[in-house]
């Protein structure tokens, strides 16, 4: 069996600079640096790295980048024959300026993530007999997301959906095809119109999501920790206490953490629990796909700390 990852791959284009430019400057910067990423690739790269046999699904662009892309995939030990490559489009990009202090710019430009469509979610189709879930997140266009889902109910195939980034606009009928829902603060923000940013109002909130229709609601609250609730129990699981660096892919690590456990069948608070594992090892470190833990980092961290 296996699980399926639908959704963005995109490379980074960082550039490093004492400082942004301002409308109209032109200044000389320090570094620069690519790397994979899009929140597709990274929660099935997270995936790979834990063991799990993972298909992912998607598109890149006719451009070189598609094919490092593609490499960099296999590399990790993902199954990636049903990414298209889109000749007529370049990959997905962003564009990452970062100046000393921090403080960044960053400007995506969709590319190929922006036409996946009802094709790919026929590919993915022939894959749902051999998987037990599919791990969606929301940069790709949302109609395919859509789409997705409802191929993935009709084949009674789980549906974890990452809402992010953030969307003003979500659409209702996506809410009751989806089994676990996992926003972050921000995310659950704009989904249900006031802020989250703790157990009382992750509850409240988690209580909305699953009125719309969602089986489970699991909110993650950062370096507070998670909240879930789905209709039989409802419980908040603290962060694991780390040295975090760099919180870039916590979020994808944790979907991963959470699919991982329960393509292994454990129970939905164990899931959680990895979820906030992984989401805390790829804080220790920097960068998206580099900082996602292999399985034998994630399982002493968790024999460390007397989970397994
Ligand atoms: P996102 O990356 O989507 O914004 P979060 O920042 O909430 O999501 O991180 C996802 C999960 O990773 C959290 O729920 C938590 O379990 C873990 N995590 C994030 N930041 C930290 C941290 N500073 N210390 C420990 N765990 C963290």
């Amino acid at each position: 069996m296996t699980i399926i990852v639908f959704g963005s791959i995109n490379i980074d284009l960082v550039v490093t600079t004492p400082c942004l430019p301002v409308p109209g400057e032109t200044l000389t910067g320090k570094d620069f640096l690519t790397t994979p990423g899009g929140k597709g690739a990274n929660q099935a790269v997270a995936l790979a790295k834990l063991g799990i046999p993972t298909h992912i699904v998607g598109r890149v662009g006719g451009d070189t980048f598609g094919v490092e892309l593609i490499e960099n995939l296999q590399s990790s030990g993902l199954k990636t024959a049903n990414i298209f490559i889109d000749k007529n489009i370049n990959s997905g990009i962003a564009i990452i300026t970062v100046e000393d202090s921090g403080e960044n710019q960053i400007i995506i430009i969709p590319g190929a993530n922006g036409r996946v469509n009802d094709e790919d979610v026929e590919r993915l189709s022939h894959l749902l007999p051999e998987a037990t879930a599919i791990l969606l997140q929301l940069e790709i266009p949302i109609n395919t997301v859509v789409a997705a889902a409802k191929a993935a109910r009709n084949a009674n195939i789980s549906v974890i959906l990452d809402p992010a980034p953030a969307q003003t606009h979500f659409p209702d009928e996506l809410y009751p095809l989806i089994d676990i829902i996992t926003p972050n603060e921000l995310e659950a923000e704009k989904l249900v119109g006031f802020p989250v940013n703790g157990e009382e109002t992750a509850a409240k909130a988690a209580g909305i999501l699953l009125q719309r229709g969602v089986k489970c609601a699991v909110i993650k609250l950062g370096a507070k920790g998670v909240y879930c609730a789905n209709a039989e129990e409802a419980f908040f699981t603290p962060a694991f206490p780390v040295h975090a660096v760099d919180t870039v892919a916590a979020g994808d690590a944790f979907n991963s953490g959470l699919a991982a456990a329960l393509f292994q069948k454990l129970p939905l608070r164990t899931a959680v629990v990895w979820g906030a594992a992984a989401g805390a090892l790829a804080t220790t470190k920097r960068g998206a796909q580099t900082s996602l833990p292999e399985r034998v980092t994630f399982d002493n961290f968790l024999k460390e700390k007397g989970i397994l």
